[in-house]
Order: C-alpha cells, then structure tokens, then sequence
C-alpha cells in the first residue's frame, strides 16, 4: 500500500511504551516527551483526533522511589500511582503550551470486560474527541486485579500491558491508524539485538500465525514485547484499522511518519471488517471458560461458519453463565475461537454428546438448539 493512502486518516491511537518515555537513567526523557507533545499537537491542529496510550508510570515510579525491583506484592501498584502524576504532569504542562486540553483516563480489564461499562467509556471519550480533547489512557496498576492470580487462576484476561491496551482502545473507538512507537525500527524476520542477519519487513498484508512466530517478549522495563504487539496489529487489521509499528526514539518521529518518511513497519487491514460485537466476544472480555470440542465441531466452526451444538462438545472447564464468554479449544486444548454461549456450564454437561433434539428431554426446556450461535462466534 502507497504510504500516501496509508496515511489517510482522521482516528489515530498513538502508544508511547515505556522505553521510549524514559532515557538510560531511568529518567523522564523530558526533550522526547515534550517532542511527541509537540508533534500530536500539529496532528491534533490539522483536524486529526489523537488519543494517546502512555507507558511510564510504574518506572518513573520506580525511580522516584529508588527501588531496585518492583517484585514484592504492592510494590508495582505503589510505583504506579507515585509515577502516573508524575507523568500526567509532563502532559499537562506540553499540551497546556498548544492550549489542547488533555484527560486523564485509567483503565482496568474490566472496564473491557463488562459490556455496559466497555459502552460507557466509549461514549465518553467519543464525546472528548467531539470536545478536542486528547485523551490520555494508561492502565490503572494500581488497582489492576491481573497481579491476584489466586482469584484469576486460569483465566485469560482483556489486557494485561499497553500493547493489547492501546489496540482495544483502537478498536472501541473505530480508530482508523495505531502508531506502536517503542525501541525498535519495526518487525525483523529474527531478533535484530541478537541477529546481524535479520532482515526489515516494511509491510505485512496479514498477521498470520508465521507472523505471530516473529514475536519476541518484553524488553526491560516494558510489558509488552514485538509478541504483543503482533497480536494487536491482528485485531487492528481485522476490524479494518491500519497499524504502524516504529521507532520512537527517532527525534521527531511522528512528524517525519506524516511527512511521508519511510519509516517502520505498516500492516494492512483486511477485508474482514470483524464487527464491534464479534471484536468484544474476541477480545476484549476477560474469559475463563472452556469448552473442548471434537474435530468435527472444529472444521465446522472455522471453515463453515457454523454455530456450535452440543454433540460437537467433548468437555466442559470450569462454570460459567449463560451470557458469558467461554474459550472454544480443540482436544489438544488449542484455542481456536471464542463465543457467547446459550447455556451455563451445568447445562452444557448435562447435553454434550448428545443431538440438539435430545436438549428437550435433557433438561426439561430447551431455548436454543445450538450451545453457541454462529453470530456469537469469534474465530481466533
Ligand atoms: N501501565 C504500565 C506503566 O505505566 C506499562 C504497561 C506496559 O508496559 O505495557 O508503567
């Protein structure tokens, strides 16, 4: 795609990762902060809308404590909460020089998870953009429930770093492009740090499960790594957003990306147009369910789109409600979709195996003949 047209957009989610927000002393890179201020606010003047994902927090945090490790239980949350004012405060005063006005927005898994308040936060920031305002996301460490992993066990929630943030946000809002600005150029076909052979990919037109290999984990400092970062631009591009993964230590990089300068790698929405309520059910729910199914049920989920009945069900993992989001796995415990299903956990035992028609004499009622509608189906 000609950077021209991939450059036309009006939305645009701009993450700034935490490597990028502060220099080799763990430090506010105070010059890079104040220079991406002054890009968006050439962006946000032209009559683009911007909402920024900022990292940063449990760092800045960090440093202003002067710990060494952040491992001990409270001890991320606490840096959290000493660095976000920190970090707002940098924003405020930048933003505050363009005369845009800024807000600050913290956000949990749940604040994704639960439909009403996924549709409320929508209509607020929607009506921040209208405002010209430049909203600014960070998730809220400090009273995130990801680090009870008693209570979490087993389950795979919306968000866990600001990778997969940003993207939910992205897709919320409809935003047209998603700027990832970390450390590093762009996606290489290996580990450039630790491969002098490692080639540039300028443009992927699919996040394919070879894409995905590319993935690396988190660099020091950050939660996110190119891995989650992939797997935001696969929910971007599927719902018809572009994405740009590049480098923000480039001295005024977003500028030079709307000048038209070459630079990072672009990924190409595709011709999917995943729905809002397909895109929720895929991603953005917390989900702890699972239902394992046959390969029969498997083929005729993803290759016919159909809906998932009861005799395609093998096992049922952990309870869940009728309503609720459950993992659609394979018998090797692959997960290959997610859906909303008809029946809670008690009632899908009670009819797994067993043909749609015996649903009646199973339970003694019988609202649906499928266990999940074909509608409420999200392929993974
Ligand atoms: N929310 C974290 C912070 O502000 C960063 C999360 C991430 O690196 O993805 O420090």
């Amino acid at each position: 795609m000609l950077r021209e047209e991939f450059l036309n957009v009006k939305r645009i989610v701009i993450k700034l990762g935490t490597n990028v927000l502060r220099n080799e002393e763990g430090e506010v890179a105070l010059s890079r902060i104040y220079s991406f201020i002054e890009d968006i606010s050439k962006l946000v003047k032209s009559g683009k809308e911007v909402i920024v994902v900022t990292s940063g927090a449990v760092g800045l945090g960090k440093k202003k404590l002067n710990l060494e490790t952040t491992n001990e239980d409270g001890v991320k949350q606490a840096c959290a909460a000493v660095g976000q004012s920190r970090l707002m405060s940098f924003y405020e005063n930048g933003f505050g020089v363009f005369d845009i006005p800024i807000a600050q927005i913290l956000l949990t898994e749940d604040d994704f998870s639960l439909r009403h308040r996924y549709l409320s936060l929508r209509t607020t920031l929607n009506k921040l953009l209208e405002f010209g305002v430049v909203p600014i996301i960070n998730q809220n460490d400090t009273v995130s429930t990801i680090e009870l992993h008693d209570i979490l066990a087993g389950m795979k929630v919306s968000f866990s770093d600001n990778d997969k943030l940003s993207a939910l946000v992205s897709s919320e809002l409809d935003a047209d492009l998603l700027i990832l600005l970390s450390d590093i150029n762009g996606l290489y076909t290996s580990n450039p740090k630790e491969n002098s052979d490692a080639e540039f990919i300028s443009e992927v037109t699919e996040v394919t499960d070879e894409i995905l290999a590319l993935g690396t984990d988190p660099s020091e400092g950050g939660r996110g790594g190119m891995k989650t970062k992939l797997e935001a631009a696969k929910l971007v591009t599927r719902f018809g957003g572009k994405v740009l993964i590049a480098n923000g230590k480039i001295p005024y990089v977003i500028s030079k990306i709307f000048s038209g300068e070459n630079l990072g790698t672009m990924f190409i929405p595709t011709n999917e147009n995943l729905s809002g309520k397909k895109r929720w059910i895929g991603y953005a729910t917390n989900v702890l369910g699972k239902i394992i199914v046959n390969s029969g049920a498997k083929d005729a989920i993803l290759n016919q789109s159909k809906s998932l009945l009861p005799i395609g069900i093998v096992d049922i993992i952990n309870d869940f409600k009728q309503g609720e989001v459950v993992s659609i796995c394979d018998e090797e415990g692959k997960e290959f979709a997610r859906g909303m299903v008809n029946y809670d956990s008690e009632e899908c035992r009670r009819i797994s195996g067993s043909h749609s028609d015996n649903i009646l004499d199973a339970l003694g009622y019988k609202n649906y003949d499928a266990v999940i509608t074909r509608d409420n189906i999200t392929h993974l």
